[in-house]
């Protein structure tokens, strides 16, 4: 079986479909779903909702490139930690901890000693297990030196366009100001693995709270630089109502109407929509679209509007969006529920809906 992004990407008009290195393997688990895929990608383990209810499946993909295991660490309501593992020398990573204790139990299942805590940004929500985690492993807290002031425990401080070692990969930090003024993303060019936290979502990007629709276009554009084949991980996983938003603001999108049924497949499993890829959102992201003229004509903008205009506009829609909804993030299954329905009404007329479920093989 190909690994749930291979599939979709092999599957999309214009690609090439070149991620079929990884291959799902069925095995059994009681909270967990674990997945490895190195190189652009990732172990990771989840105990989504529908697992934690009794309907575990373990699965995993390998991939061969670089010695970097990337595991997926649900926290709170809808967000992901990151575990790293460099499986050369045994150093272990963390990547926005929300919480503590998911990051203790998988650490404890593995044996393993934390020693870095990578943050984003300030929020409660990606730095709120750093105190407790460094506390009990004595971790180095690792963060933007121009917000040193708002990242609990920081100890190291990196700045935009840095170069650090995680073992032997290169981390290159990427300032992408928006959602706060003070976030960066984190770039393993060998793993072709970058992580966005709350600046690039699957199909979405986040709230401007501290800065201009032209700070988080500049930002985006710096990640849409990176290779295509780079895999994106995010801070949480919204990617379902994302998926809605952005069915209604370009309808006619065929690769957004068929990575929105494997999103709508994805979740029906509980399984992550993450990671994406940088190929897959410039396709169907509506805020790497700027120039789409149907985005446009939905949202009534003139074609004089800058790029930076339209991605302001694209923004205050999904605001509104968000607030009209009864949940975005969702590893609640009844939310979950409510958006697949939704999502299967605009894309079951196109017929990729009976794609994705069929297309498993
Ligand atoms: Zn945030």
């Amino acid at each position: 079986m190909i690994a749930r992004a291979s599939s979709v990407v092999a599957s999309l008009p214009g690609l090439k479909g070149n991620h079929s290195l990884c291959a799902w393997l069925n095995m059994k688990h009681p909270q967990t779903i674990k997945r490895s895929a190195r190189g652009f990608g990732a172990l990771f383990s989840l105990p989504l909702c529908a697992l934690r209810r009794g309907t575990g499946v373990f699965r995993s993909i390998t991939c061969t490139a670089s010695s970097l295991d990337i595991e997926l660490v649900p926290c709170l309501k809808d967000n992901y930690a990151y575990l790293l593992h460099d499986s050369q020398t045994g150093t272990v990573g963390v990547v926005d901890p929300s919480e503590s204790v998911p990051i203790i139990d998988a650490l404890s299942q593995k044996k393993q000693n934390l020693m870095y805590i990578f943050n984003t940004h300030h929020h409660y929500d990606h730095t709120g297990g750093n105190i407790e985690l460094k506390a009990r492993y004595g971790a180095k807290v690792i963060g933007f030196g121009k917000d040193k002031e708002r990242i609990p425990g920081i100890d190291i401080t990196l700045y935009d366009g840095d170069r650090w070692m995680f073992a032997d990969h290169e981390v290159i930090v990427i300032e992408t100001p928006g959602h706060t003024r003070g976030h960066i993303s984190y770039y393993f060019p060998a793993s072709r693995a970058i992580f966005t936290g709350d600046t690039l979502f699957s199909l979405s990007c986040g709230k401007l709270f501290e800065g201009s629709p032209e700070e988080m276009l500049s930002s985006l554009k710096k990640l849409m630089a990176l290779p295509d084949d780079t895999s994106v991980y995010c801070g949480h996983e919204y990617t379902l109502g994302n998926a809605k938003f952005a069915l209604s603001i370009e309808p006619g999108n065929e690769s957004l109407q068929a990575y929105a049924a494997q999103v709508v497949d994805l979740r029906n499993k509980g399984l992550p929509t993450i990671p994406t890829s940088l190929e897959m959102e410039k396709l169907c992201n509506p805020f790497l679209r700027t120039s789409s003229a149907e985005i446009r004509e939905k949202l009534n903008v003139p074609d004089s509007a800058s790029d930076a205009e339209i991605l302001g506009i694209i923004r205050k829609a999904k605001d509104n969006c968000d607030i009209k909804s009864t949940n975005s993030g969702l590893f609640e299954s009844v939310d979950v529920m409510i958006l697949i329905d939704e999502i299967k009404e605009v894309v079951g007329r196109s017929g990729h809906i009976n794609q994705a479920e069929t297309s498993k093989s």
